[in-house]
């Protein structure tokens, strides 16, 4: 059967593919110790759990507005406002199908054949696939430890070309865990306005952040970013509601609703129950996000500590997300066999870094238990110690 050309170029996701493969070995009885999917591995909060089954006993089962519920919509743009900076109202906001779901359709949305869209290496690995779905050309701007894996403005103005559409953003970064400054942000910001190009701001993190690292969304930076920022968000990592498949685009206009009439045609409403558990998550005590976050923070200690001093790594630290993006130049193995012979030999599932444009390096996902954190580091000191 012939398929589509736009989907023959397609990689399979590395993440998804590599979790798959630890979940099913660790149920044929394999010890697998984990570091591979962003996941948080603590249960949804319960009231927010609550809230979805006492809209599943409301009769909260039906077809709903393709753009969302119009409380969640509210509760969103409310959210913006308060912890953001950034002046969206209700009608700015298209709740989708998770954080994946609202870039797609914003891919669909903004970018036509033959458009530009830049995006600093390393990068979350669906971003270049999801250009290329349409048609776009995604162009990498290379990073590294010397500018700690942030593009400069000057690397930025550079990519630009009469073709560029949009700027990708991803702000604490999956892989490298790194958060932009607010002066950082205010010379792309610069750049982005001078240059009139648009940006996307993948805020999925935002909340994941350490050592009283401020983090900043470019849209609140001033009027005339604001017009030319979209933002991506969702509940899965703050929330631990990876599953629940609930995430949002805030954009002008315009973005919107030409985005709500894809989603009508495409998926129609996000799971309706689903949207009032996101709304007590929005509504509710946040405490439960600060107790992840510490979690998160004590946990990342425990991986820095002992990464550091193992010869042969070398690794950032991160400010924000919950990843150490390690640099395994020394081992002189690329970053798939490197993974593959982890897996093999010790039992560790970890994702290569080439898929994220950085072949070098692997990324770890600390969103596990400290027991499975100190073993499954045993495993990969002794494996690189075995190959320096
Ligand atoms: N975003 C998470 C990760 O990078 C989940 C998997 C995925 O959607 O790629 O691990």
């Amino acid at each position: 059967m012939e398929l589509a050309q736009r989907i023959t170029g397609i990689k399979p996701s590395v993440t998804l593919a590599i979790s798959a493969l630890a979940k099913a070995m660790q149920q044929d009885g394999k010890d697998i110790c984990s570091f591979s999917a962003g996941e948080p591995d603590f249960a949804t909060p319960q009231h927010i759990t609550a809230a979805a089954k006492q809209a599943l006993d409301r009769g909260k089962t039906k077809y709903g507005a393709a753009a969302g519920e119009p409380q969640l919509r509210e509760a969103i743009a409310n959210k913006l406002q308060r912890d953001n900076g950034l002046d969206y109202r209700a009608a700015n906001i298209l709740v989708t199908n998770g954080g994946k779901h609202s870039l797609y359709n914003l891919m669909v949305t903004l970018i036509d054949p033959g458009d530009e869209v830049i995006i600093p290496a390393p990068f979350w690995l669906s971003y270049p696939e999801m250009v290329k779905l349409v048609d776009g050309i995604p162009v990498i701007v290379n990073t590294d430890s010397s500018t700690d894996y942030k593009i400069t403005p000057e690397a930025l103005n550079a990519a630009i070309t009469p073709k560029t559409k949009l700027f990708i953003l991803n702000s604490p970064s999956n892989p490298s865990g790194v958060v932009y400054t607010r002066a950082e942000l205010a010379a792309l910001a610069k750049v982005i306005v001078d240059r009139d190009i648009m940006v996307v701001s993948d805020e999925i993190y935002e909340k994941i952040i350490y050592d009283g690292v401020e983090q900043v969304s470019i849209g609140a930076l001033g009027a005339d970013i604001f017009e030319r920022t979209i933002v991506s968000n969702g509940f899965a990592k703050a929330y631990s509601m990876t599953g629940w498949r609930v995430g949002y685009l805030a954009a002008p206009l315009a973005v919107i609703q030409a985005a709500s009439a894809l989603q009508g045609h495409s998926t129609s409403n996000v799971c309706t129950f689903a949207q009032y558990g996101a709304i007590a998550a929005l509504e509710g005590s946040q405490e439960c996000v600060e107790t992840m976050r510490q979690a998160f923070a004590q946990r990342r200690q425990v991986v820095l500590d002992r990464l550091c001093d193992v010869p042969g790594l070398s690794c950032a630290k991160p400010d924000g997300a919950f990843y150490v993006f390690v640099n395994i130049s020394s081992t002189n193995i690329n970053s798939l066999d490197f993974c593959q012979q982890l897996l093999e030999q010790q039992l560790v599932a970890t994702i290569p870094g080439q898929p994220f444009g950085a072949d070098d390096h692997i990324r770890i996902s600390y969103a596990t238990d400290l027991v499975t954190i100190e073993k499954g580091l045993d495993r990969l000191v002794a494996f690189v110690r075995a190959h320096i």
